[in-house]
C-alpha cells in the first residue's frame, strides 16, 4: 500500500528522516522552498550567491585542510588574494589522481570538522575513488532533486520509480532500512542485476501496479526495457516523465525510448562526488546547472570542435570535504544563449555532455548485465587502480587493469572473481587480467569503459535506424 504524498511531506520528511538516518528532514522541506524560489534569481544574484559561497569555501579549505592549504600557495595566494571567478580559475583544477592519492589531507582535520561519511565511485573515467560526504550536502542535495523533478510535473511524494544498480555490499540492517525508505517515500526502488525478458516484464507489471509517474534509470538500461516493451508488445506505466542519467543520451536513444513510453525523457547530470549539476527543463533544449549548489566551468578544448571542453566544478556545501575547480572527466559545452530558456530560468545551461558509455555485456545465454554491476565488480575488486572491461566472446571478459603497487594480476584475478560471484553469481563469465601502466581516456570519445566486441547494437538502435 502507497502512502500518498502528503504522507511524505508531513511525516517521512519531518518525523522519519531524524530517526531512521540522523538527517534533518525538516531542512530538506526548507531548502526546497528555497531553490524553488532562487531557480527564477537573476544571472547577478546568482553570481553573487556563488561568489559568497566560494569564499566561504576557500577560507574553510585553506584552514583546514593541508592540500588546499599547499595549492594556494603552489600560486602564491592567500584567500583574500582571490577576488572574483577569474582569480579563482587561476587555482590548479583537482584532478582524480589528486583525490585518490590525498584524501587524508584533503578530509577537513580542524577539531571541530563536520562530521562525514567516506563514500565510494568508480566514475566515469575507470579510477576507484573515495571521499568524505557531509549531511550539509546530503539535505542539499536530496531538496534539490525534488526541485528538479517538478520540472517534469512530479510533486514532491509522487509516485516515484528506479530502476537501479546494486552493489555488492549486503548489509541486512542497511537493506531494511532502504527498504522502509523507499516505502516512506512513496518510491518503488528495483536493483536491476540481470535484464531479462521475465525480469523486466515482471518490473513492468509492478510499475504499471504501482502507477509510478516517472522513471529515473540508466540510459542503457532504459533502452533495454524498452527494447523488451517493444518485442513483448507490453503496456507501459503511466509514465509522466522519465529521467535518464549516468551515462551519455544520444538522440536515437532519446527517441527510442520516448516512443516507446509515450512520455518525454529528461537527462539528467550528475556524479557521486558533487552529487547532481545539470537537469533538462520542460523545454528540452539544454540542461540548467543547478547553481545554488554547484559552481561549473568548462575549459574548452582547442583540439575539440564546437567549445567542448572538460567540465570543472565546485561543490558549494561538502564543506567536510572540499571539491575546488574538480576535473570531472566529462565533456561539454555552454548553450548558445545559456540564460534565455524559453521555460523563463535563468540559470545557465549546458547545450549537452559527453559521460560515460557503457556497452552492453550479456552472457552464454544472452542475458543483459546491468553495466554498473560490470562497473562494481572492477572498481571494487582489491587491487585495482584503474581498469576497463572489454567482452570478447560470450563465455570471456578481459579487464585491463592499472594495479595498486604490490598487487600481482594473480591476486586481482582472484578478487575479481570472488566479487563477481557475490554480484552475478559463480561461473558466468571466464575472466582474464592484463596488467597495463594506463588506460587512456580518448579525447574525442571519452574512455570506453565496458566495451563489447561482439555484442551488435541492441536491437532498439536497429529500430532507430531502419526507420530514420
Ligand atoms: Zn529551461
Amino acid at each position: 500500500m502507497a502512502p500518498g504524498a502528503w504522507f511524505v511531506r508531513r511525516i517521512t520528511y519531518p518525523l522519519l528522516f531524524p530517526v531512521l538516518l540522523g538527517v534533518r528532514g525538516r531542512e530538506i522541506l526548507r531548502l526546497h522552498r528555497h531553490y524553488r524560489e532562487s531557480q527564477h534569481w537573476d544571472p547577478e544574484r546568482m553570481r553573487q550567491w556563488q561568489w559568497q559561497r566560494v569564499e566561504r569555501l576557500l577560507t574553510h579549505a585553506h584552514t583546514n585542510s593541508p592540500f588546499y592549504r599547499r595549492r594556494l600557495e603552489s600560486i602564491g595566494a592567500e584567500p583574500g588574494d582571490i577576488r572574483g571567478f577569474e582569480d579563482f580559475a587561476r587555482i590548479p583544477p583537482l584532478t582524480r589522481e589528486e583525490l585518490q592519492a590525498h584524501l587524508e589531507e584533503l578530509l577537513d582535520q580542524s577539531p571541530n570538522a563536520v562530521p562525514h561519511g567516506i563514500h565510494f565511485t568508480s566514475g566515469s573515467t575507470g579510477t576507484p575513488l573515495r571521499f568524505g560526504v557531509d549531511t550539509a550536502r546530503y539535505t542539499r542535495v536530496r531538496a534539490m532533486l525534488h526541485r528538479n523533478q517538478e520540472w517534469i510535473g512530479l510533486a514532491m511524494g509522487d509516485r516515484h520509480a528506479y530502476l537501479w544498480a546494486a552493489f555488492s555490499e549486503r548489509d541486512i540492517r542497511k537493506t531494511l532500512l532502504h527498504r522502509i525508505g523507499h516505502w516512506a517515500m512513496n518510491q518503488l526502488f528495483h536493483c536491476v542485476y540481470d535484464l531479462t525478458d521475465e525480469a523486466l516484464a515482471e518490473l513492468n507489471a509492478q510499475m504499471i501496479r504501482h502507477r509510478s509517474k516517472l522513471l529515473t534509470s540508466f540510459t542503457s538500461t532504459l533502452m533495454t526495457y524498452a527494447d523488451a516493451v517493444r518485442r513483448l508488445d507490453l503496456p507501459t506505466p503511466p509514465f509522466l516523465g522519465i529521467i535518464s542519467t549516468g551515462e551519455t543520451l544520444f538522440p536515437h536513444q532519446r527517441e527510442l525510448i520516448e516512443e516507446t513510453f509515450g512520455c518525454r525523457v529528461f537527462d539528467r547530470y550528475g556524479n557521486m562526488e558533487v552529487g547532481d549539476i545539470a537537469h533538462e527543463c520542460e523545454a528540452h533544449d539544454g540542461l540548467h546547472l543547478n547553481e545554488e549548489r554547484v559552481y561549473t566551468e568548462i575549459q574548452p578544448d582547442p583540439e575539440l570542435p564546437g567549445g567542448l571542453g572538460d567540465i570543472l566544478v565546485t561543490d558549494l556545501d561538502n564543506m567536510s570535504m572540499p571539491f575546488i575547480r574538480y576535473v570531472t572527466g566529462d565533456l561539454g559545452r555552454w548553450h548558445s544563449d545559456p540564460t534565455g530558456c524559453p521555460c523563463g530560468r535563468p540559470l545557465r545551461r549546458l547545450a549537452d555532455v559527453q559521460g560515460r558509455r557503457y556497452d552492453i555485456i550479456r552472457d552464454r545465454n544472452g542475458t543483459a548485465i546491468n553495466g554498473l554491476v560490470i562497473e562494481d565488480i572492477g572498481s571494487g575488486a582489491e587491487g585495482v587502480a584503474a581498469f576497463q572491461c572489454v567482452q570478447r566472446s560470450p563465455e570471456h571478459l578481459l579487464f585491463r587493469i592499472v594495479p595498486r603497487p604490490g598487487f600481482t594480476a594473480e591476486q586481482i584475478l582472484a578478487n575479481l572473481r570472488e566479487r563477481s560471484k557475490i554480484s552475478i553469481g559463480p561461473d558466468r563469465f571466464e575472466f582474464s587480467v592484463e596488467l597495463v601502466d594506463a588506460i587512456a581516456p580518448s579525447k574525442s570519445g571519452k574512455l570506453r569503459q565496458i566495451v563489447s566486441e561482439i555484442s551488435p547494437a541492441p536491437r532498439g538502435d536497429g529500430l532507430h535506424s531502419s526507420s530514420s
